[in-house]
């Protein structure tokens, strides 16, 4: 776990043991619906760390933290077997039909993939771990709402509790240095729940610069800030995705010292503040966590399918400009 192209040299923090990681026992909030009872499902007594394996879960509740952002609660007995949340950028695939399919949750993927023609495969969606409690075995996640497109944001959107859904994973790279002066966050509304995951686990004397674009005002949600975090919200208004947050971060003065990033949402942003931080800062690339979530006109399906040549123009537009 944490490891990966992203890793960073982390010291523990005092008193913090394996096992117990960030995501581990720190709940965000108590679900609106009762939970299950449930018993205790273990694989040899072992928590099975298979990041394919399929688990079900179950919604138990439901909160809208924003007009655009929901968070639902699930439960179920297959998350007792999920292994301890080391980073604070832990993600799960959810399993979603696709469009126009006449099959829904339960299904095996696996069987599905080899069975069906390619239009009606299942596929995943990927999200955030905002927290997973494990005495109440509740796990949190927050999805952004935009509109009636895609599959997994208008599910959220009508998600009651009862619905169930299947997943894999968790995945997960990320986590804050210890070692580090100050800590530069940039993300738009999908990336919000890492944002404030990294922001729980952040070391009392990490400075913290984070520039959070959402919609307007309304769209703003409470963080978990200390002393010494500073959050600059930026207003979308009527410019596209990620334009007014590239503008942000490239005006506000660059963090003084060992500086760790982490920027994540929308391709292009993410393009364009990577491009910044590495060519135009000099920051190394194994002190930034940066990756587009998401991509305009894009489903995720597609977006994966184009990232590989979407990140390869990327880095050779960074290297011409680095010998520019
Ligand atoms: C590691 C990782 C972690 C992520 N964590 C989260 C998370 O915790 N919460 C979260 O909400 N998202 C998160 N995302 C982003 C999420 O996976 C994508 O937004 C996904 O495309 C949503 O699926 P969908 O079925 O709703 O829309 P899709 O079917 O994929 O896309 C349909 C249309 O909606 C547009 N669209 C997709 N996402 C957005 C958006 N956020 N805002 C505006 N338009 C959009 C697409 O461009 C497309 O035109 C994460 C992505 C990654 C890679």
């Amino acid at each position: 776990m944490c490891q990966g192209p992203h890793r960073v040299t982390n010291r523990r923090a005092e008193g913090e043991t394996r096992g117990a990681g960030p995501l581990d026992g720190r709940n965000v909030a108590t679900p609106v619906a009762g939970k299950a009872t449930l018993a205790i499902v273990t694989v040899d007594g072992a928590a099975k760390n298979d990041k394919k394996m399929v688990r079900e879960a179950e919604v138990v509740g439901v909160e809208w933290l924003s007009p655009g952002l929901v968070r639902l609660f699930f439960t179920g007995e297959d998350l007792r077997g999920i292994p301890p949340l080391e980073c604070t950028d832990h993600y799960i695939k959810f399993f979603f039909p696709p469009k126009g399919a006449d099959y829904s949750w339960p299904f095996d993927p696996a069987l599905l993939r080899t069975t069906l023609p390619a239009g009606q495969r299942p596929v995943t969606r990927t999200y955030t771990v905002r927290s997973f409690e494990r005495e109440s075995n509740t796990m949190a996640v927050d999805f952004v709402v935009h509109g009636d497109e895609g599959l997994a944001g208008p599910w959220a959107a009508k998600a009651t509790p009862g619905d169930r859904i299947g997943f894999r994973g968790p995945g997960g790279k990320f986590i804050p240095d210890h070692s580090a002066d100050a800590l530069l966050v940039a993300g738009d509304e999908a990336a919000l729940p890492a944002i404030a995951a990294t922001l729980q686990a952040l070391p009392a004397d990490v400075v913290a610069e984070v520039f959070v674009e959402v919609e307007d005002e309304a769209h703003r949600i409470e963080l978990p800030v200390n002393e010494r975090t500073t959050v600059h919200w930026v207003h979308r208004d009527d410019h596209s995705h990620g334009v007014g947050l590239a503008q942000a971060v490239r005006n506000a003065p660059y963090p003084d010292g060992r500086v760790q990033a982490f920027v994540h949402g929308n391709a292009h942003m993410v393009k364009d503040i990577r491009r910044y931080l590495f060519v135009e800062r000099g920051l190394e690339k194994a002190r930034a966590s940066i990756s587009g979530y998401w991509r305009t006109n894009y489903t995720e399906d597609a977006w994966q399918a184009s990232k590989h040549e979407f990140v390869a123009a990327m880095e050779a537009e960074e290297a011409a400009a680095g010998q520019s």
